[in-house]
């Protein structure tokens, strides 16, 4: 169900409605005008921050995965220094 954030033009009120395709346009619920302004949508908004919030949880993984890398390879090389000697 689509979330719209609006402003209503004859009071100034902004709301959030629903929109439903058979009922048409939602009218304001403070002045019960329609002369409505459609601001950017709470579904876009919700989906734009999961989007940054799984981002941030891509680049912990990936730290994390780089560190354990990083201990690896000082294994490694100190194996390589041990067998030298
Ligand atoms: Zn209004």
């Amino acid at each position: 169900m689509p979330l719209y954030d609006f402003h209503c033009r004859s009071c100034a009120h902004r709301f959030e409605a629903l929109v439903r395709p058979e009922q048409g346009a939602p009218e304001c619920p403070a002045c019960h005008g329609r002369d409505l302004e459609k601001l950017s949508s709470g579904f876009a908004v919700s989906s734009a921050e999961k989007t940054q919030a799984a981002a941030a949880k891509k680049r912990k993984k990936e730290a994390a995965v780089a560190r354990r890398d990083n201990i690896a390879m000082d294994i490694e090389a100190e194996k390589h220094r041990l067998e030298d000697h």
